[in-house]
């Protein structure tokens, strides 16, 4: 399943060859693929004539942020009025301009503190009744096997697509997806994204942001459950999944069953770190090596090669030669060195 760094990388990789291409139209090869608007129609209606302003990314949602060209009759009226607001947002988005730096990219809203992040997107999302312009959003969540290809029109379909989105020059963006999870939402200028998209409403703030602070931490960690699941609950920190839950843990020292209320206040903040560079280092190597996973231009990732624990049960433990060990936990495997991440009764 793709995590915040994978996600993250096909941002990127989307950022590099899709920005201020127009959507010319679209083909919807499965319905329940689209999950709002209701109709297939309605949804490519909606990015038809949309040029891509950029990509962002939300815990594992990615968006990206469209414009309309002006057109013709009633709509000019309505495309003068965005106009006029967004010479207002460029003003705005520039002023921080200390949070633009090499592939960092944020946009700053007016009523939000931005928190200059070092490699990953924060984006933080225009509240209901703000006064931003009324831009229409495409949301992509890949979910277990949801890939995005940047490929030619030409070329012959993969037997999972689901969506094409046609641009010019004979260019598609593909949305390929085997287990039929992965989600696209087109969020129209009237709303913003976590109205229609409300899987954001749940996500807690991302890990590379100053919200995910060690006292933030520390208190969402005051209860009785192992720390395995408080990692994976998006609630608390948004895009962490098993992978990387499993190698901070291992980095840190921490059994995954370790309950939270037992945590010392240096594990706190030794595993809060370990959880920013693990994510961070799977970043540079654009990704983790899944079966499924493939960044934009067909590329893959690899971190897999050089993980502590996670998919190495039965391996022996690279610090201290014992093996490495698998258990349950809420439906998932934890993936452990039983020397170096002693469980401490409490
Ligand atoms: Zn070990």
């Amino acid at each position: 399943m793709p995590e915040l760094p994978e996600v993250e990388t096909v941002r990127r990789g989307l950022n590099d060859v899709t920005l201020h291409q127009t959507i010319e139209g679209g083909d919807v090869l499965l319905d329940r693929t689209i999950a709002h608007p209701f109709s297939a129609p309605d949804f490519l209606a909606g990015l038809q004539g949309t040029t891509i302003v950029q990509w962002h990314r939300r815990g594992k949602y990615l968006l990206a942020e469209l414009e309309k060209a002006a057109v013709s009759g009633q709509r000019l009226a309505v495309s003068g009025q965005r106009l006029a607001v967004s010479g207002q947002r460029l003003a705005v988005s520039h002023q921080p301009s200390a949070v633009r730096s090499g592939e960092t990219s944020i946009v700053a809203f007016p009523h939000r503190q931005i928190a200059a992040s070092p490699s990953a997107t924060y984006s933080p999302l225009p509240t209901p009744h703000s006064p931003l312009p009324p831009y229409s959003w495409l949301g992509v969540h890949l979910r277990m096997t949801g890939q995005l290809l940047w490929v030619n029109q030409t070329e012959p379909l993969e037997k999972h697509t689901r969506v094409r989105l046609f641009f010019g020059d004979g260019k598609e963006l593909r949305f390929v997806d085997q287990r039929t999870f992965g989600q696209m939402w087109w969020v129209p200028p009237e709303n913003a994204p976590e109205e229609i998209i409300t899987g954001l409403q749940q996500l807690g703030p991302e890990p590379f942001s100053e919200e995910f602070s060690v006292a933030y931490f520390t208190q969402q960690l005051q209860r009785r459950r192992p720390i395995k699941n408080a990692l994976l609950d998006q609630a608390i920190v948004a895009g962490i999944g098993n992978i990387y839950a499993d190698e901070a843990l291992f980095l840190s020292g921490i059994h995954p069953q370790t309950l939270c209320v037992n945590l010392t206040q240096s594990q706190i903040e030794r595993l809060r770190s370990n959880v920013v560079q693990v994510l961070q280092a799977s970043i540079e190597a654009k990704g983790t090596t899944f079966r499924t996973f493939r960044s934009v231009a067909g590329v893959n990732g690899n971190y897999g090669g050089s993980a502590w624990v996670y998919g190495r049960d039965g391996d022996v433990c690279r610090n201290c030669a014992t093996t490495i060990e698998r258990l349950k936990m809420a439906g998932r495997s934890a993936h452990f060195c039983p020397i170096c991440q002693r469980l401490k009764k409490g």
